[in-house]
C-alpha cells in the first residue's frame, strides 16, 4: 500500500497539472488568469518555469475532475486542495492565480493562491493549510528553481513574496528564495544552509519590511551564516523596483547597495537616536546583541572592530559590553 504521504504529493501533482491546464486551454484561465499575468509582465517562459496556473471561479470543479481520476476525496481534503465545511466539500481556491509551492526536489508540497480580486476584506493570499507534507516554516518558495544559482554564486536573495522570486528570476537575478511572509525560522535558515553560507536580505521597503529584517538579521546570524541587507526605496518590493529599472541598474543596485548587517543597523539605530547620547548608547548596545548570537569568537571579535570604528566608540568599551551581554545570555 501506498504511503499517505505519497498519496498527498499525488494528489498535489494533480492539482498542479489541472491548474496548469486551465491557466493555458481554458477560456476562463486564459482570459482571466493569464492575461493577469502577462499585464504584471510575466513572459510565458516564466510562467512555464514557475508552473503557474488558474482555479476556476466555481464550487467544485477541480474536486469533481479529480475525482473523476479516482483521487479520494480523504486525500484531497488531507492535502488541503478540497476543503470541507459543515459536511461539504469545495474547491479551496476558486477564481485565483495558482502558485505551486515546491520542494527542493521539486515536489508539490502546496500551493499559495492570489485572488484577482481588489477587494480589501479578501486574503490577498491564500495558501494550502499545513500537511502531512506541507510545513510553512520549512518550506522557502522557489529553492527548487534557485538551489543550483545558490550553490554557484555562493549567496541567496532572501524576499518576502512569490512574485519577488518571478520578477527577479525574469530579471536575470536566480539566486532568490522567498520566506513567504512568515517571519524567517530557523528551519529555512538551515535549509539554504546547504546550498551557501552568505545570505542577503532584500525585504520590502516598508515598516514592516524593515522589522522583518531586524528579526531576520539575528537568526541568521545565529546560525553561523553572514548577512548583508538591502533595502527598497519607501513602498518598493523587488518585484515592483525590478518593473521600474533595467536588468543592468537593478542587478547594479543590488551590488552597490547591499550593506553588511551592521552598517544596515547601526545606519537605522543612529538616524533614530539623533545627537542623544543616550539613545546612543541604546543602539551601541542593540548593536552588540547581535554580535553576541554569533558563534565564530574571531568574526565576533572583528566586529566589534568594526563597531568601534563606525560608531566612534572605544573597542574596549564595547568588548566589556560584549562580555556582559554574552554572560547574561549564558
Ligand atoms: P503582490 O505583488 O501580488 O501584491 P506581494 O508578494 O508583494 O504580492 P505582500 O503583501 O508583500 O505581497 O506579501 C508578501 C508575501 O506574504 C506574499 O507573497 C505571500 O506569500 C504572503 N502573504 C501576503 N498576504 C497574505 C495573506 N493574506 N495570507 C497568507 N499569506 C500572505
Ligand atoms: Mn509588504
Ligand atoms: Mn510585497
Ligand atoms: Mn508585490
Amino acid at each position: 500500500k501506498r504511503s499517505e504521504k505519497e498519496s498527498l504529493y499525488l494528489v498535489n501533482e494533480f492539482a498542479n497539472r489541472y491548474f496548469q491546464d486551465q491557466l493555458w486551454k481554458s477560456e476562463e484561465g486564459k482570459n482571466i488568469g493569464l492575461s493577469y499575468f502577462k499585464e504584471r509582465g510575466f513572459t510565458e517562459e516564466t510562467i512555464k518555469k514557475f508552473q503557474l496556473g488558474y482555479s476556476p471561479n466555481e464550487y467544485e470543479a477541480f474536486t469533481k475532475a479529480a475525482q473523476k481520476e479516482q483521487y479520494s476525496l480523504e486525500f484531497l481534503v488531507k492535502s488541503g486542495v478540497t476543503k470541507e465545511s459543515n459536511g461539504r466539500t469545495t474547491d479551496r481556491f476558486r477564481g485565483r492565480v495558482m502558485f505551486p509551492i515546491l520542494s527542493h526536489t521539486g515536489r508539490v508540497l502546496g500551493f499559495g493562491g492570489r485572488t484577482l480580486m481588489k477587494d480589501a476584506k479578501i486574503a490577498k493570499y491564500l495558501n494550502s493549510p499545513e500537511s502531512e507534507i506541507y510545513h510553512k516554516s520549512k518550506t522557502l518558495y522557489g529553492i527548487f528553481q534557485a538551489k543550483n544559482e545558490l550553490s554557484k554564486q555562493d549567496n541567496c536573495l532572501l524576499v518576502e513574496g512569490y512574485t519577488d522570486v518571478i520578477s527577479l528570476n525574469q530579471a536575470g537575478v536566480k539566486n532568490v528564495v522567498a520566506s513567504s511572509g512568515t517571519s524567517l525560522t530557523k528551519d529555512q535558515i538551515v535549509l539554504i544552509k546547504r546550498y551557501t553560507k552568505n545570505v542577503t536580505i532584500l525585504y520590502d521597503g516598508d515598516s514592516a519590511g524593515i522589522k522583518a529584517s531586524l528579526r531576520g538579521i539575528d537568526m541568521i546570524l545565529e546560525e553561523g551564516l553572514n548577512v548583508q541587507v538591502l533595502l527598497f526605496p519607501d513602498g518598493e518590493d523587488p518585484d515592483s523596483f525590478a518593473k521600474k529599472v533595467s536588468s543592468t541598474e537593478l542587478t547594479d543596485y543590488i551590488k552597490e547597495e547591499k550593506q553588511d548587517f551592521l552598517r544596515f543597523k547601526a545606519a537605522l539605530l543612529l538616524k533614530e537616536a539623533g545627537s542623544n547620547p543616550l539613545e546612543k548608547s541604546k543602539a551601541a548596545r542593540d548593536i552588540v546583541e547581535s554580535i553576541a548570537v554569533i558563534p565564530d569568537a574571531l568574526q565576533r571579535n572583528a566586529y566589534i572592530q568594526e563597531c568601534a570604528h563606525v560608531l566612534q566608540m572605544q573597542e574596549r568599551i564595547l568588548f566589556t559590553e560584549l562580555a556582559q551581554v554574552m554572560k547574561n545570555v549564558a
